[in-house]
């Protein structure tokens, strides 16, 4: 946790802000005794008050302490109007009250913890207080790495948000969308260290920011090794090279063409376009070329509009593929790893498309594309269809399986026959809810999480286990994860992938097992490769491991001898 591993000493850490929300004059004083000595405190003497101080203080306050009944506003209102305020949901509130029936009311309304009159001793209430803002900066933590730390640029949100703007003000400029991408940047961390790899980037971000500010453009970091810039059109990309180039130079060891900068434009955008295809239009363009030599400036235009056209084929291929069964799931067993031997717990359904004319394609290609039009909702019903009757013939085969998960993209859930069709799944393999599991997205919560949350609600009803896939790479806030209805974090590769890098740090994942244990699910990882990466992972508590390191994605049939292993 923070205190303990992070540079913040007990001595000299900031004092946090805590705000108490109680009618009763008698409550405050005593609130604001027990608790000045360790933070700041304000305080509001009803509900409205409450809001009021909540927006104020909304960037500084860590914890609200809201007594429940106070005139003119209830503590239950106010949480009902925070959780539909996007400026303060995110900061959490424990419950005062003598009422411990309104306990579940309250959870479900977002508090994150819930204190019962008359008050515990100090060190309880001191504890549960400090234990809820250790949890909340966590989060915040998470989040904060989504920003770059380094370069200080925007992250990608709030990038996109600021293109909203600018289309919105000036609606007839015409803007480019550009990609500049610095090739093989890793290599030169492993090969001159963090230190100056650390600098390079520091000294392009700067110089790029200065010139496309001067452009009337802004700029973020796109991945590793790239920028993405939103600008006037007519501006000259050339000078972008130069300014980029001119930061490296500026760093005599790696001054020699060590990194090769490449720039992809999509001119005058088709504002009718998401932002994001713009981008990623900017990006075939580098695609498009990959040979090219540094410094080369790649312009969209009509052979990569070809590109786009094979993505249109995909999806005109789609309904005789289904029918033709072109689609094959394939399967890769997941390991519990808590026990004195590991064994095999579940396995991922994953779906690959045995094309005629392109042979074996990856999801990664044609998962996109069937989620931006509603098509992967028809693909799902396959997969989960396929699968559930894969696991009645292992079943009848060998006497045996172990569960199964299948993916649920974000449309599958407004499906409003979902929970019926999965039913009918069940009933006509003769399975259980306890063998078919689903994994959902941490963004599908995101993005709607009333819906969501709604129908995972009914289908854990049902008996069915959920998962939160890829977790880490969302915006969820303590308050949402809590009320989010899981039964498990799927931890996003990446978190696997930067804790086993140039140094092996950790961190980030001991904080999300932290945040498991505290909603009570285990954790599994994804894109386990190594046996450092999976003793590690053991060491720090983690419950489930999937990836290369026990197996790939296999065909059903390859899959029945990890069945028989474990049936031995
Ligand atoms: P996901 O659900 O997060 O699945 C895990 C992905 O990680 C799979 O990629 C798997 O092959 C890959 N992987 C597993 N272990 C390792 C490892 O050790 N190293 C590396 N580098 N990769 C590993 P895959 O099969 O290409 O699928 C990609 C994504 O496509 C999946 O991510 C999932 O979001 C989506 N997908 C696949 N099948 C379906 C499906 O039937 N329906 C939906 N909606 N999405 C699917
Ligand atoms: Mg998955
Ligand atoms: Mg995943």
């Amino acid at each position: 946790m923070n205190k303990d591993t992070g540079n913040i000493n007990s001595d000299t850490r900031r004092r946090e802000l805590i705000l108490i929300a109680d009618d009763e004059l008698i409550s405050r004083e005593l609130l604001g005794n027990m608790l000045g000595d360790e933070y700041n405190v304000v305080f509001a003497s009803n509900g409205s008050e409450a809001l009021e101080k909540m927006e104020q203080y909304k960037d500084e306050l860590s914890l609200v302490l809201l007594d429940l009944v106070m005139p003119n506003l209830s503590g239950t209102e106010v949480l009902k109007i925070k959780s539909e305020n996007p400026e303060i949901q995110h900061i959490p509130v424990i419950v005062m009250t003598s009422d411990e029936m309104a306990e579940v009311e309250c959870l479900n309304l977002g508090a994150s913890d819930f204190i019962t009159k008359p008050y515990p001793r100090l060190e309880v209430m001191l504890a549960r207080i400090r234990r809820t803002i250790e949890l909340y900066e966590d989060t915040l933590t998470i989040k904060s790495t989504e920003r770059d730390k380094f370069t200080e640029l925007y992250n990608r949100s709030y990038f996109n948000r600021y293109i909203g703007e600018m289309d919105r003000f000036n609606p007839d400029t015409r803007m480019d969308a550009v990609v500049i991408s610095f090739y093989k940047f890793h290599i030169l961390s492993e090969r001159f260290g963090q230190e100056l790899a650390d600098k390079v980037l520091k000294s392009m971000s700067s110089h790029l920011r200065d010139e496309v500010h001067a452009m009337g453009g802004i700029i973020c970091r796109k991945d590793l090794d790239g920028f993405l810039i939103y600008m006037p059109h007519g501006n000259d990309y050339e000078r972008l090279l130069k300014t980029a180039g001119d930061a490296i130079d500026g760093i005599p060891e790696v001054a020699d063409g060590h990194i090769r900068l490449r720039l992809g434009v999509y001119a005058c955008v088709d504002k009718s376009l998401a932002i994001d295809r713009r981008f990623e239009r900017a990006r075939l363009a580098l695609d498009w070329n990959p040979n090219n030599m540094t410094g080369s400036i790649e312009v969209y235009d009509a052979s990569i509009h070809e590109k786009e056209l094979f993505n249109e084929q995909l999806i005109d291929d789609f309904d005789a593929a289904i029918k033709e069964k072109q689609f094959i799931v394939y399967y890769q067993p997941k390991y519990n790893i808590k026990g004195e031997k590991d064994f095999l717990a579940s396995a991922e359904a994953l779906v690959r498309w045995i094309h005629p004319k392109y042979g074996m394609v990856s999801p990664g290609a044609f998962i996109p594309v069937f989620e931006s039009n509603g098509l992967i909702h028809r693909l799902d019903i396959y997969v989960w269809t396929e699968t559930a009757r894969q696991i009645k013939e292992w079943k009848e085969k060998l006497g045996f399986t172990v569960p199964v998960s299948v993916n649920v993209s974000r449309v599958d859930m407004y499906d409003p026959n979902l929970i019926s069709m999965f039913r009918e799944i069940l009933k006509e393999n003769g399975l259980t809810t306890e063998e078919l599991i689903l994994e959902i997205t941490e963004s599908s919560y995101t993005k709607d999480s009333n819906q969501i949350i709604e129908t995972v609600t009914d289908l854990r009803s049902l008996g069915f286990k959920v998962e939160m896939d890829d977790f880490g790479t969302g915006y969820s806030s303590l308050s949402m994860l809590s009320a989010m209805p899981i039964d498990a974090l799927k931890l996003d590769m990446q978190f696997v992938r930067s804790a086993f890098g140039e140094k092996r740090d950790t961190r980030m994942i001991e904080i999300i097992i932290d945040i498991a244990a505290y909603l009570s699910v285990p954790v599994i990882a994804e894109g386990v490769e190594t046996k450092e990466q999976l003793e590690a992972l053991r060491e720090i508590g983690c419950d489930v491991v999937q990836g290369y390191y026990f197996s790939k994605p296999i065909p059903a049939k390859d899959f029945e001898q990890f069945l028989k292993e474990r049936k031995a």
